[in-house]
């Protein structure tokens, strides 16, 4: 299933609503950028793409496989 990323009224890119994580091998969710923007200790640009981990063990608390960019638990405040 994918779900269409607007901008203005132009679908940029299609991303599936889940992806695995590549440290635990988890599932991960779709997560909104908004909730991403509030849950960070520190500011980011674009949102978008990133997923949270499902795996309450794992390290990781959000990633973006196209970027590999990996937020842990320690980089969270809501957490
Ligand atoms: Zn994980």
């Amino acid at each position: 299933m994918v779900i269409a990323l607007l901008k203005g009224n132009k679908p940029v890119s299609y991303i599936s609503e889940t992806a695995i994580c590549d440290i635990c091998g988890s599932k991960g969710k779709l997560v909104d950028g908004e909730k991403l923007k509030k849950d960070l200790k520190f500011e980011i640009e674009n949102p978008v793409g990133f997923y949270e981990c499902s795996n309450p063990k794992c390290d990781v608390a959000y990633f973006n496989k196209e970027l590999k960019i990996y937020f842990l638990k320690q980089d969270i405040s809501s957490k």
